[in-house]
């Protein structure tokens, strides 16, 4: 664990937690809550990450949101809590309520048409394994591979994703491990925003997440709540903390639990 915003006191951030008449945990998924594995429908939560955030949930004092660039059923079914948390997923343009609502990602018929011819290409290219489709993008992944295989991916979506971003308005961005063409103007940067607005001046907010596409959330979180990366590596950031998982993860959310009882 590591502060690196020297103004930040954790002592009094747990002391604010204690006394707040709201609290918000909003957590990344893949490489937050879930180490890296090449088959992604498999990268199950740190053992010890369930049984807390059940708890979390549990005692009811806390607004527990998972913000993901998965499909939000993906990561209901990998998450595999005791009941399903609220959900943003697709990076904020699905959203799940606690309540079972779902909200659906408004996707033009024509975006979904390129969407649907860029998943053709990829099983064209032998990159089935690479490529995950989701309700409003395409991800394709390179995590685990060599070097040399992942820029020949990064090169050939580069140069097909002018084409279809050209006919859809589809945005391509780099993630911590593959490219993803998405809807533009939606990032976890607005999830935050949403959740921001919809809760208490005097909420204490935290996001816990590791990826580039985390940081725009830890920038419109800036001032306002606690930012923290959470990865094995240091990078730059704009997070108030840097936690290591899974143990300075593990301390944190038993800590979250013990202020929130
Ligand atoms: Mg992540």
């Amino acid at each position: 664990m590591k502060l690196l915003n020297s103004t930040l006191d954790l002592d009094a951030f747990f002391d604010r937690l204690r006394k707040a008449s709201q609290r918000v945990l909003l957590l990344d998924y893949d490489g937050t809550l879930a180490p890296f594995r090449a088959e992604r429908e498999q990268a199950a939560p740190y053992p010890r990450i369930p049984p807390l955030l059940d708890e979390i949930v549990q005692c009811r004092r806390s607004r527990l949101a998972i913000v993901s660039g998965r499909a939000t059923t993906a990561v209901a079914a990998l998450l595999g809590l005791k009941r399903t948390p609220e959900i943003f997923g697709s990076h904020g343009a699905e959203r799940l309520s606690i309540d079972g609502t779902y909200r659906s990602p408004t996707v033009p018929e024509a975006t979904r048409a390129v969407l649907g011819e860029a998943y053709r290409w990829a099983g064209d290219q032998g990159l089935q394994r690479q490529t995950e489709l989701k309700p409003a993008g395409i991800a394709f992944h390179w995590r685990g591979l060599e070097r040399e295989a992942a820029e020949r991916i990064r090169q050939s979506v580069r140069t097909q994703s002018s084409r279809w971003s050209d006919r859809s308005g589809l945005e391509l961005r780099e993630f911590d491990g593959g490219l993803e063409l998405r809807l533009p103007g939606i990032t976890k940067g607005d999830v935050v925003r949403t959740v921001l607005a919809e809760s208490d001046d005097q909420a204490v907010v935290a996001y816990l997440g590791d990826d580039t596409t985390d940081e725009d959330a830890f920038e419109t979180l800036a001032g306002r709540g606690l930012s923290i990366l959470v990865r094995t590596e240091l990078r730059p950031t704009k997070a108030d903390l840097w936690l290591i998982p899974p143990e300075d993860l593990v301390s944190f959310l038993h800590r979250w639990l013990e202020s929130c009882k």
